[in-house]
């Protein structure tokens, strides 16, 4: 068994989806809203000795992974250290593609940017004459750090 069946068979389904979807036994299976459009009567079922979903309105379904994937807009390599993290699995060699390595790496410079901002409007005397600005208009110092509010400067000003 491959390590991306292992951890699936390890995910409690149910347990997983319950996170985003209320979810009711029905007999074998489990039924819910679908997160996925819009509707009154539950036709989202879930069966958990498949370790499937689908939905019956909209006719999407799948396993765990792929739930995680749509729900959360993850990358198939993303969905699956998330599951191997859920389930206490170490990954031996799974590889992004190209494109997750450039996800991850937008997402660390986003994060860093943030960060710098967030000192030079809080920390910096650069800063100063906004941060006043913010807190005329109301922003307090737990707002700005919770948000990690920022300052940037467009080029040339
Ligand atoms: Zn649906």
């Amino acid at each position: 068994m491959d390590q991306v069946e292992e951890i699936k068979s390890k995910v409690d389904i149910v347990e997983l989806i319950q996170e985003h979807v209320p979810l009711k036994r029905a007999g074998r299976n489990f039924k819910g809203l679908c997160p996925f459009h819009g509707e009154k009567t539950p036709s989202f079922i879930v069966n958990p000795e498949l370790q499937i979903w689908k939905c019956f309105g909209c006719s999407k379904g799948g396993d765990a992974y792929s739930f995680l994937q749509q729900i959360e807009g993850m990358e198939f390599g993303e969905a699956l250290s998330n599951l191997a993290k859920r389930v206490g699995v170490t990954l031996e060699s799974y590889k992004p593609t190209q494109g997750e390595q450039v996800k991850e790496r937008l997402v660390a410079i986003n994060t860093l940017a943030g960060q710098a901002y967030h000192y030079l409007l809080t920390q910096h005397k650069l800063g100063k004459e906004a941060l006043e600005y913010l807190r005329q208009r109301g922003l307090g110092d737990e707002v700005i750090k919770r948000f990690n509010v920022g300052i940037s400067w467009a080029k040339g000003h």
